[in-house]
């Protein structure tokens, strides 16, 4: 009797979480690339609370990378062959300071690489390009930060542009600079090529005009917030690269189903 109501149970929470999860998609291969945003405890008032990933959370995730045998990699070492059995990219957008003070240890601790999109004004500074009403400003990091991270051969930089504008909502000659002179100035500041690059809101990814542009910076590897796995090898003429958004309320069957279904909520 137990048995049966605990298989009935069982079969009740399948239900409920094949509506919700998408543990039934097929497995799907290729690069997955992790979008994280800020790491650490969200602030009181913010309305972004989704892009604050708990320290705890993120030590989880990367432990399940490990465990799964995932080899995080740099922009620099995509071009390689042979790649990894099972290669992931870890990606963080704006550059906020947390992602030194809290994410670069844990990332130290376990020896993971990643990937920080710049937004070359705003180092230094605040996400001057946030409304403060939905979140109090953070700070990005620090020139000193950046070059701490960099040294350690762990982290990898690219751009998000100068100022974080929306770029399918700007004139192209504006779009051009951003893209053209935050790829020379951060080069010119890290000396090293910028080989990635990720659209502010993931604005003017599927935009032809601007995406033209990205390709004719020179960035190698553009990034959309477009859900999914993209295939890998990846032809850049299939259009930007897919994420997968990390939220701060996933749980790990969240990240799971992220991993190998290319998408985790309904
Ligand atoms: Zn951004």
């Amino acid at each position: 009797m137990i048995a049966t109501l605990s298989a009935v149970a069982g079969g009740a929470a399948l239900l409920g979480a094949s509506a919700r999860w998408n543990w039934w998609r097929p497995p799907t291969a290729g690069l997955p690339v992790l979008m994280y945003h800020k790491v650490g405890d969200c602030p009181k008032g913010s309305q972004l609370a989704k892009l604050w990933v708990s320290p705890r959370d993120f030590r989880r995730q990367l432990d399940y990378l490990k465990r799964h045998g995932y080899t995080p990699l740099l922009f620099s070492e995509l071009g390689r062959r042979p790649m990894p059995e099972h290669p992931v990219l870890i990606t963080f957008d704006d550059g906020y300071a947390n992602n030194f003070e809290v994410a670069f240890p844990i990332l130290q601790e376990l020896k993971m690489k990643a990937n920080i999109f710049l937004v070359y004004e705003t180092v230094d500074q605040h996400n001057v390009w946030h409304d403060p009403a939905s979140e109090p400003w953070q700070r990005m990091l620090t020139w000193n930060q950046v070059e701490r991270m960099q040294a350690s051969g762990l982290v990898e930089f690219g751009s998000h542009t100068m100022r974080h504008p929306n770029l399918a909502r700007i004139a192209l000659d504006q779009v051009r600079w951003e893209l053209f002179e935050s790829k020379k100035r951060l080069e010119a500041k890290l000396g090293r090529p910028m080989l990635g690059f990720a659209y502010p809101y993931g604005a003017g990814a599927f935009v032809p005009a601007v995406r033209q542009l990205a390709r004719d910076a020179g960035y190698a590897y553009d990034f959309s917030i477009k859900q999914g796995i993209s295939p890998w090898p990846w032809d850049p003429a299939s259009g930007a690269l897919k994420r997968l958004l990390i939220r701060g309320d996933d749980f790990m069957l969240d990240f799971h189903l992220n991993m190998t279904r290319g998408r985790a909520r309904l």
